[in-house]
Parts: structure tokens; sequence; C-alpha cells
């Protein structure tokens, strides 16, 4: 679906240079902003803002930093909206990431921040050449290895290609010297045999490896063309391909979360957590935000010379504000993803049985994707995720999916059942599930805001413009929505307004 999305340019894909001025270490000095969010956008806010002389403070309704930028472990608590409660009890240093989970090489803004903070990386593996593809039209409803997958297609096409190049069906196209180079191309692209014929390629794989003495390596036949187009594995054949998606990606050591837990031990007491919001005023010379403390338990006020409002969309639909008719039909503008997450501790069987180290295998299913770990390969026990999609159709307010159709027993057997089918057998030794449904999740209310969707333009043009002393951050107001660096950039950006504010008036 991401991919989709993207190849539709419905996500944006590119990192953008940080708008964030270069400002002296005074210039906020006697100018107070209140924050409201402790996610990333939040949180870059205060860290920038901070570094200028500004006084802040940031309002956070949740317990902890990071928002959507958080991870599961032991003793987390998963709490949604109709009141259902799951408590984590996984072993050891297990987690699951059930928002952000990869930090591509091209984000440098959020990449700069681990740096700065000294938030320990590690390699993500998103993709891996043993990981499975499943279909009941391909190979007989066995699930294969993505590198067959991926070299049959390519060894098919080539014959296809270089076949066509034989009775002069591009001719028009191609010179006669470009005719020869393209097929010896070909010959390398698809693995072809001299006389341009695909029989299969060691590339794909073999059915028994190579070994001493008398052992040779045998080969496995292809797979048949048109079982490769029914199945149709473009997503998973293609998912490395998206800018973002691309090696190398990274993920912090031990969670997602060590990443807004720096900002905010950088910040220190000025986050105030079990602080929700309830009204936001403009002043004469600044702002009143009304919020509820969980420690006095009575409202409280702040006034402040600005504030950075980083709460999502389908937070901000449903406060007391004072925002303009204009933002306040923006806020409703904007669709925003259904995705859920299923995790499961289990031991390491796909490291073990199947040499599968990080990546992630397709099948066809109610649950199409299964995500395996990158951290701590080799030891006794992982979390395995299995599923990752959409609730609703329509990539948000639709009606419900196949998946989302179902009790969250059915969902969870159907997150079973994809690993079963993946690998025969090892279904069963799935345990502890993890059900993350964003949409039903407190303070946040859905995933994140599809703004690349078409006629959401002045729905966004209109977030993105400040009003009076409010600035809006949060990733949905930038063009990497569902990213921390889009996150952190709408962060430089309110900074940057802030100070323009300060010298025009
Ligand atoms: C399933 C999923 C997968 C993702 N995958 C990736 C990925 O692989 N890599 C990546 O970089 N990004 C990914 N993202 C996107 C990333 O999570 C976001 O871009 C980023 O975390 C957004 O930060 P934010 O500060 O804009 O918003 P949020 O994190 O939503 O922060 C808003 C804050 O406001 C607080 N709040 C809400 N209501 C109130 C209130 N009334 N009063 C006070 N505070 C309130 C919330 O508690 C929250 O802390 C993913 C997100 C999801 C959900």
């Amino acid at each position: 679906m991401f991919t989709a999305m993207q190849s539709l340019g419905l996500l944006a894909m590119t990192a953008e240079a940080s708008p964030l001025p270069q400002l002296p270490a005074n210039y906020g000095s006697g100018k107070k902003v209140v924050i409201l969010g402790a996610g990333i956008a939040g949180l870059v806010s205060g860290y920038e803002l901070r570094k200028a002389g500004f006084e802040c403070i940031v309002l956070e309704a949740r317990e902890r930093p990071g928002g959507r930028s958080w991870t599961v472990r032991n003793g987390s608590k998963v709490e949604f909206t109709d009141g259902t409660t799951q408590t984590c009890d996984w072993e050891g240093e297990n987690y699951l990431n059930p928002g952000p989970a990869r930090l591509p090489s091209i984000h440098k803004t959020i990449l700069g921040y681990c740096e700065e903070l000294s938030v320990p990386l590690e390699v993500e593996i998103n993709t891996s050449r043993s990981t499975l593809m499943q279909s009941k039209d391909l190979n007989g409803g066995k699930p294969v290895e993505q590198r067959q997958v991926v070299n049959d297609t390519r060894g098919w096409i080539s014959e296809l290609l270089a076949k066509c190049i034989d009775q002069h069906g591009l001719d028009q196209a191609l010179s006669k010297e470009d005719t020869e180079k393209m097929l010896a191309f070909l010959q390398t692209y698809g693995d072809l045999d001299r006389d341009y014929k695909f029989k299969g390629s060691e590339r794909s794989g073999v059915d028994i490896g190579p070994g001493a003495g008398p052992d040779e390596e045998k080969l496995r036949p292809p797979l048949k063309l048109h079982e490769l187009l029914v199945a149709d594995f473009s997503m998973g054949e293609l998912y490395e391909e998206q800018l973002d998606w691309q090696a190398t990606m990274f993920q912090p050591v031990g969670g997602m979360d060590r990443i807004p837990y720096a900002l905010a031990k950088s910040l220190g007491p000025i986050v105030r957590y079990g602080s929700p919001v309830q009204q936001m005023r403009k002043t004469e010379k600044g702002v009143t935000i009304v919020y509820t403390d969980s420690a006095s338990k009575g409202p409280q006020t702040i006034q402040a010379d600005y504030c950075i409002c980083t709460l999502p969309i389908t937070i901000l639909d449903t406060l007391d504000t004072d925002f303009s008719p204009a933002k306040k039909q923006a806020f409703k503008g904007i669709k925003v993803a259904s995705l859920y997450k299923i995790g499961w501790e289990s031991p390491r069987f796909w490291e073990k049985k199947y040499n599968i180290y990080g990546g992630i295998s397709f099948t066809k299913q109610t649950v199409g994707l299964v995500w395996y770990p990158s951290w701590k390969l080799f030891s006794k026990t992982g979390v395995i995720l299995s599923g990752f999609d959409f609730e609703q159709q329509d990539w948000g307010n639709g009606a419900p999916t196949d998946f989302g159709a179902l009790s969250t027993e059915g969902k969870l057997a159907a997150s079973r059942a994809a690993v079963e089918t993946l690998h025969p057998g090892y279904g069963q030794l799935l345990a502890k599930p993890i059900y993350v449904s964003w949409q039903k999740i407190p303070y946040s209310l859905g995933c994140f805001a599809l703004n690349g969707f078409p006629g959401t333009r002045p729905a966004y043009e209109e977030l993105s413009k400040p009003e009076g002393r409010y600035f809006i951050a949060g990733d949905y107001v930038s063009h990497l929505a569902g990213w921390q660096e889009g996150a952190a950039l709408s962060a430089h950006r309110a900074v940057r307004d802030i100070a323009a504010h300060m010298q025009n008036s």
C-alpha cells in the first residue's frame, strides 16, 4: 500500500533542506514559547528554541515523550479508546516499534539529532532475499524465496526482450550498435544462456547447495512466468526501490523511542507530562493555554508570547480553540491513515530454519506482511511482526478492510495464519501478541495525515500558515508526512517563522 501510494506520488519521498535559521544564543531572551505535544515535532521545537535563548514549556498529555515515536516492551501498556488494555510481558529487551521503525539514510535531520544526542544506531534490514513470498497461484501455493521471484522475473523479462529484438520488434527504437549492447546487457541482467534463453539461475537459489568432493550444486527450476504474473508480487519485489526504503536504513539500538527520550532528557523539567491541553486562546500580545495537570488534577493556565502547536489534526478537531474557521475546516481536510501493527514474541525459527535475518515476507492473505527483527540476531527469542496495513479502505476513512472487519481474536488468528502459511508448523510458536490499532490510540486517533492525496493541498497550505502567534508543526505540515524527518523539519520551520515574526514586530 505504501509503495502504491508513493508510486502515485501520494506520499512524498525525498528529504528536504532544513529551514532552521542560525540564531544567536540570546535571540529569544525574554520571550516565552508554549509548545503543545512532546512528539518529535514538539521536542525538536523546544530543543532548538532553547539553543536560541527562548524560555519554553512543553505540555504533553501522555506520561511519556515521543507521541507516535513509541516502543512497546516489557511492562508497556497499550490502551485503546474503547477501554481495552494490553500489557506487554515480553522477555529481556524484546520490543516492538508500533509506529516508526526505520530511519532512511537520506533523512539527515533526524539522523543528525541521533548523532548530536549520542543515540546509538544500528542497521535496520529492510529487505532480505531469503525472505518468502507466497500465493496460491505460484508454485502450487508453497512459499518461495524472494530471490527466486526477483531473479526469475528478471530472467523471463530479459528473455522476452531478447526474443523481441531477435524478431526485429525493436528495430525502430534501437540502432544496430545499441541492439548488440542491449543483448549483451540482457544476457547479464537476466542471466540468460548463450542463446538468450532463461533456464534458471544460481541467483534464484539452489535446491542442493555445493559441497565437497562429488556433491555438486543443483539449481532450482525457474518459476513459471504465467504464475509469477498472476501472483503479482510487484510490491514485495520493488519494495527496496522506494527512495525512502533503500539500504542502508537504521534504527536506534533498543527501540525507536530512544530518540524522543534523548531529546526529552536534554529538555529536562520543562516537559510537563500528564498535561492534556483543553483550550487555546489568542490574546493581544500572545497566547493563553489551559491544560489539566494530572498532579494537581485541576485546570492550569499558561501565558506565553508564542505557541507551537504539534497536536494531531484528529485531536485539534475536538479541542476548544479559537483557530480561524479556515483552519478548523482544514483539520477535517486531510484523511488520516488507519494502520495497525501486530507483534508476537517467538523463538527465532526464521533464523535457524529459514536463514532469514531481518527483511519482510509477503503472502496474499488477510494479513499479508511479516517483518523479521534486525536486532539481536542469533539470540533465543525475538519479536516478529505479522501485520502492518490499513484497517479501513481508501487508506483511511472508508469501510473496514477484510482485516478491519474482524474481531480482535479474528485479527490475531489472521496474523498467526500468515506466519503459519509462510512457515508451516511454526505459527503455533507465536506468543504474547501485542496489537496496536492507531485509530484507537488516545492522543493520536490515527496513524498519519495523508497530505499528498488529491484535494488536500488547500488544507495543507492553510495548516502550514502561521495564525497570529500560533504556529503549527507536526509531520502533516511537511511533505514527509509519516516520517519523523518531516516532524523535525516542520519544527525547524516553526522556529524560523517565530524568529521572522519577532523581526517584523
Ligand atoms: C504505523 C506508523 C509507522 C511509521 N513509520 C515510520 C518510520 O518507519 N520512520 C519514521 O521516521 N516515521 C515513521 N512514522 C511517522 C512518525 O511516527 C511521525 O512522523 C512522527 O512521530 C510525528 O511526530 P509529531 O511530533 O509530528 O506527532 P506526534 O508524535 O503525534 O506528537 C503529537 C504529540 O501531541 C500529544 N498530544 C495529543 N493530544 C494532546 C493534548 N490534548 N494535550 C497535550 N498533548 C497532546 C501526543 O501525546 C503526542 O505526544 C510512522 C508512524 C506510524 C503511526
